[in-house]
């Protein structure tokens, strides 16, 4: 789960990270209010968006005058902000921050995360800060630092100390930006996150480390114990599709093609593309329906694969471990009735209660293709799909 900027930042400032005052705009009769909270001399105003590069995009305006100030909140606000990670349509900004200006000398960039090859948590800094680090770490890789965290000791001062002076931070900058790094390392453990990344980290004129930014993505398997930061989630930024899966227990990701997918077991999906894109397919999607999926899960699979309008087949391949085949059978069934499925649609059953399954499938005497074995079922699909299109 992704927050915004200022959630995070407020989680920050809450474990003595140093940020910015700011305040949070929601709705047009908020912004005279908010920018005379927060006060200048220099506001900087931000469009809240799950997504990066807002500076470039126009999403960042820097003002200088709590009417400028209202009159960029009032632009930014209800604006459809293109950036390099929001893709070519953009998002529709529904919450401004306002914050203080810094005085910025120089610009880092400072993140806690989990390197999945060393299997530990790691702090990442680079003195390229404030850009895009995916781009320093392609073109001048040895600009980014790495100081790795013993999960048994756990981040101790000296990690800190060792990532400040890579960073270039002077003796006096040390004073508040070894805090710093150590306070954003608690939080990062506290809350459960997966990312915690601050870019810019700034060095101010006056020799303070400020936190500019903040992107935190929360690991959604902690969601469960971590409430009140579940209950921060904005839906409004969310793939409509895929927070419709998750409500239903069913992993879904949208992807290009035209080929619906609806299979039980991860490891049995991400075949089931193989294998539709070696028949020379495109998946629509991945989605795995889980273990012991009810009928009305199907069901409710079908509806979301269905939703994205660029789905021209569906191919069911399903392996009943835990499942069973008459279930899924009955499901595919009351689905293609309730949805009155116009695409063609080709089952593979295999496993516990497969005649069954495939007695109902054929008694329901509705337009299901048939097939034997996965590879059978990809070819099915591709050409069914084919010659509808
Ligand atoms: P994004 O990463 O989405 O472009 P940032 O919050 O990093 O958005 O803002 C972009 C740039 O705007 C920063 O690199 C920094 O130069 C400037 N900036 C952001 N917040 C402030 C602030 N409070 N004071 C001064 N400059 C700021
Ligand atoms: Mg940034």
């Amino acid at each position: 789960m992704n927050l915004h900027e200022y959630q995070a930042k407020a989680l920050l400032a809450k474990y003595g990270v140093p940020v910015p005052k700011g305040g949070v705009i929601l709705a047009a009769n908020d912004i005279h209010r908010v920018v005379g909270e927060v006060g200048g001399p220099v506001w900087v105003v931000k469009a809240q968006i799950h997504a990066g590069g807002r500076g470039k995009g126009g999403g960042v305006k820097i003002a200088k005058t709590a009417a400028d100030a209202e009159k960029a909140a009032q632009d930014i606000l209800g604006m459809t902000l293109v950036t390099h990670q929001t893709g070519p349509t953009g998002k529709e900004v529904h919450r401004v921050y306002v914050e203080q200006g810094a005085n910025i000398a120089r610009e880092l960039y400072f993140a806690v995360l989990l390197d999945r090859a060393t299997s530990r948590v790691t702090l990442m800094g680079s003195t390229e800060g404030g850009m895009d680090i995916e781009e320093v770490a392609a073109s001048t890789p040895e600009k980014i630092v790495r100081v790795s965290i013993d999960p048994v000791t756990g981040m101790q001062p000296f990690h800190a100390r060792k990532m400040a002076f890579a960073l270039g931070l002077k003796a006096s900058e040390l004073k508040t930006g070894v805090p710093l790094m150590l306070a954003a390392y608690k939080a990062y453990m506290d809350i459960d996150a997966s990312l915690l990344e601050i870019n810019p980290l700034a060095v101010t004129k006056e020799g303070n480390v400020v936190a500019l930014d903040s992107k935190i993505v929360i690991d959604d398997n902690a969601l469960f114990r971590q409430s009140a930061i579940a209950a921060m989630r904005d839906e409004t930024e969310e793939n409509h599709a895929e927070l419709r899966a998750q409500r239903a227990s069913i992993n879904y990701v949208k992807l290009d093609g035209d080929i619906g997918c609806l299979v039980n077991g991860a490891g049995l999906a991400m075949a089931t593309m193989d294998l539709i894109k070696s028949s020379g397919g495109e998946p629509a999607n991945f989605l795995d329906v889980g273990g012991g999926a009810p009928k009305e899960r199907v069901v409710e699979a079908f509806n979301i694969i269905l939703e994205d309008p660029n789905v021209k087949g569906i191919l069911v391949n399903i392996f009943a471990g835990i499942n069973r085949c008459d279930i899924i059978a009955e499901g595919v069934v009351a689905a293609t009735k309730e949805v009155q499925m116009k695409v063609p649609l080709v089952v593979r059953l295999e496993g516990t209660n497969v005649e069954e399954g495939r007695r109902i499938l054929a008694d329901s005497k509705l337009a299901i293709i048939a097939a034997d074995g996965l590879a059978d079922a990809a070819e099915k699909i591709v050409s069914a799909t084919r010659s509808a299109v």
